[in-house]
C-alpha cells in the first residue's frame, strides 16, 4: 500500500490537515506499506518555501516519516504539459480567456437560481466552448478546459459530470497546469495505491477518475475522511492561525494530545 499526504504549502497546516496527514500515514504504516509526502505548488504566486519548511518541521514533530526526495510539482510542469497535450490530441481541450467576474455575470443573471457550484467553484457556463482549433502549440497565454460532454462520451463514462463539475480547468493560464491534472498525474506517478483525503475533495474523484482513463493511468482506491470542524461547526481553512500545528506546539501540546484532539487513538 501507498499513500500520500499532499498539502500546498500556502499557509500553515491547521488541525484537519495533522488529522488527514496521520490518517493516510496510518493506513500505510498498518499495511506495512509507504507514505509519501508530495508538495503542491504548482500556484507558485502563492506557495512559499518558509510554509514547506514549517509543513515538513510540523509532521516531523507528528512523529510521521516519509522518504526522499519528496515530489515538488512545481517541479514536474513539462510532464504535465506531455499529458495535457495528449488529452489536447484528443480534441477535447479548448482555450478560455474568461475572467472570474465574466463567469460570475453569464452564471447570475437575475432570473435565474444560484449558480451552480462544482469542485472548481462556480460550474463554467461553456462561453468559450467551440474554440476547439487546434493549433500547435498549445496556446499557454489562456487557461485550457476540458469539453466535459466531450470527454465523458470518448470515455464511456456518464455525462452527469458535464452538469455537477462542468468545463473544468486542465490548464490554468500562466502556470502550465491545474489541480486536478496534477494531482492524477502524480498519484499514478508515484504508484499511490489509496488516496487518503477529506470529504471536501469528494466531488473532484469522478473528475480525477475520468482524467485517469483519458490517459491511460490506473484509479487508485479512494477514501474521503471526516473533516475537522471548529466549535461552530465550521471546516477549518489555512487562515484560521488559531488552529495551526505550530499554535498547539507553541503551549506545549503533545503529538497524543493532537490525536486525541482530533479523534485518532494515541501512539
Ligand atoms: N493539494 C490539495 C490541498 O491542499 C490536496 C490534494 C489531494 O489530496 O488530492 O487541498
Amino acid at each position: 500500500m501507498i499513500t500520500r499526504f499532499a498539502p500546498s504549502p500556502t499557509g500553515p497546516l491547521h488541525l484537519g490537515h495533522a488529522y488527514s496527514a496521520m490518517v493516510a500515514h496510518d493506513m500505510a504504516v498498518e499495511k506495512n506499506g509507504t507514505f509519501l509526502l508530495r508538495i503542491e505548488d504548482i500556484d507558485q504566486t502563492r506557495a512559499r518555501p518558509k510554509w514547506e519548511d514549517q509543513i515538513c518541521d510540523d509532521l516531523t514533530w507528528l512523529g510521521l516519516r516519509w522518504p526522499a526526495p519528496v515530489m515538488r510539482q512545481s517541479d514536474r510542469i513539462s510532464v504535465y504539459q506531455k499529458y495535457i497535450k495528449t488529452i489536447w490530441n484528443k480534441h477535447l481541450i479548448y482555450p478560455c480567456s474568461c475572467r472570474r467576474k465574466d463567469i460570475l455575470a453569464a452564471t447570475s443573471a437575475p432570473q435565474e437560481s444560484a449558480p451552480l457550484i462544482g469542485p472548481d467553484g462556480v460550474i463554467y457556463p461553456g462561453t468559450c466552448r467551440g474554440r476547439t482549433a487546434q493549433t500547435d502549440p498549445i496556446p499557454t497565454a489562456a487557461a485550457l478546459r476540458l469539453d466535459m460532454t466531450k470527454a465523458c462520451a470518448l470515455a464511456g463514462v456518464s455525462s452527469e459530470l458535464a452538469h455537477t463539475a462542468g468545463d473544468i480547468v486542465i490548464s490554468r493560464r500562466d502556470m502550465g497546469t491545474s489541480y486536478h491534472l496534477s494531482v492524477v498525474v502524480d498519484d499514478a506517478a508515484q504508484d499511490v495505491t489509496d488516496v487518503v483525503r477529506g470529504k471536501d475533495l469528494e466531488d473532484a474523484t469522478p473528475v480525477h477518475i475520468l482524467l485517469q482513463i483519458l490517459l491511460g493511468l490506473p484509479t487508485p482506491k479512494y477514501h474521503h475522511h471526516k473533516l475537522i470542524r471548529d466549535e461552530n461547526g465550521k471546516r477549518l481553512a489555512k487562515r484560521d492561525d488559531a488552529r495551526a500545528l505550530s499554535k498547539y506546539r507553541a503551549e506545549g501540546a503533545t503529538p497524543n494530545d493532537i490525536r486525541r484532539l482530533v479523534g485518532l487513538p494515541e501512539v
